[in-house]
């Protein structure tokens, strides 16, 4: 995807500017409508652009500018899903969350993304890095009265994820990632079926393919729940080994100050590491050294050409000041190991 030994990448969302969206708040409502919010969410885009390749990101992705929720926005252009029949559900055991209700079979009417990633192809010569929900994700982010079986939504979920993952990689997205925090949660439906949905929805694409496994955001629901996982965050250990085994390229993992053992990596020897070197729940910004030794402590485990610096999860929670900062801190931090390791023989 790109020759650079320890490309950087961001995992997903930025902070969006405060004349866009209001800021530091998840699921901010937009500031504009009609025509005015389609040039706004063009022009927080190309912002997004540009600070990225300005702070050293070598891998570019939107930001998430154009969406609202990494899961809902998709959702909401489907058929058969109805958002004004909501209904509280506890999602990933940790919180309740008024979400849409499932009333018919599900489709895409249109595609969802593919003019906003037509839109960020155009804005930049790096390779650019698109991010859908994963299937498993998705339903636990809905009421279902139609399927009445989170395996069979899941399904339908990954053959339309697919379909947009296709069209998202003929607009030129050289990555795709699927975000799957529900891996970390739900580990029997995992191992049953959720990996498999997952290659379903990466099926037949020669786009590479990420999936991002996180502890989520830093929200109080979250950083709760973490605090009862105790010392050892070992959850990778359930899904790694699956991951190891799949078609999926990459995955997208926690490690800066979380409490994930680096020797997890190990498990999934061989596939692309995207690891988190970047702590999303502090406003205190890592410093070069520290997004090093993060990342030196992580190539025992990973090959050096198999390493993608990147950060814990999506910044949007964060003020913008101390995202931007985040994202020099981690190029810097990259550039000091870039140094340090001998370039392999370029593939
Ligand atoms: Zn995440």
């Amino acid at each position: 995807m790109t020759s650079a030994l320890l490309p950087t990448a961001l995992v997903g969302s930025l902070p969006k500017p405060a004349w866009l969206a209001r800021p530091e708040v998840l699921w901010a409502p937009w500031e504009l409508d009609g025509a005015e919010l389609v040039e706004g969410k063009h022009d927080a885009l190309r912002a997004a652009v540009h600070e990225q390749e300005r702070r050293g990101i070598d891998i570019v992705s939107d930001g998430e500018q154009t969406r609202q929720h990494f899961v809902t926005t998709f959702i909401e252009h489907l058929d058969g899903v109805d958002f004004e029949n909501r209904e509280t559900v506890r999602i990933r055991n940790r919180y309740d969350a008024s979400v849409p209700t499932v009333v018919g079979a599900v489709s895409r009417r249109q595609p969802v993304f593919v003019q906003d990633a037509a839109f960020l192809r155009a804005q930049t010569d790096r390779p650019i890095k698109w991010a859908l929900p994963g299937p498993m994700t998705m339903i636990d982010t809905l009421s279902d009265r139609h399927y009445r079986s989170r395996e069979k939504l899941a399904w339908e979920f990954a053959a339309i994820l697919n379909q947009e993952a296709r069209e998202l990689e003929a607009a030129g997205v050289d990555i795709i990632q699927f975000d799957e925090p529900a891996f970390n949660v739900f580990f029997d439906e995992m191992k049953d079926w959720g990996v498999a949905a997952l290659e379903r929805a990466a099926e037949g694409l020669r786009a590479e393919t990420v999936v991002h496994i996180c502890y989520g955001y830093g929200i109080k629901a979250n950083n709760d729940w973490k605090a009862t996982l105790g010392s050892e965050w070992r959850q990778y250990e359930e899904s790694f080994p699956l991951l190891q085994r799949s078609t999926i390229d990459a995955v997208s993992l926690e490690s800066h100050h979380s409490h994930v053992p680096i020797d997890l990596i190990e498990l999934i020897r061989g596939k692309k590491v995207m690891l988190g070197a970047i702590d999303v729940s502090t406003e205190t910004i890592e410093t070069p050294e520290e997004v090093a030794e993060t990342l030196r402590r992580a190539l025992q485990f990973v090959d050096a050409d198999k390493l993608i610096p990147s950060t814990n999860c999506g910044m949007a929670p964060l003020p913008r000041r101390v995202a931007l900062e985040k994202m020099s801190a981690l190029s810097a931090g990259a550039a000091l190991v870039r140094d340090e390791v001998s370039a392999p023989a370029l593939v």
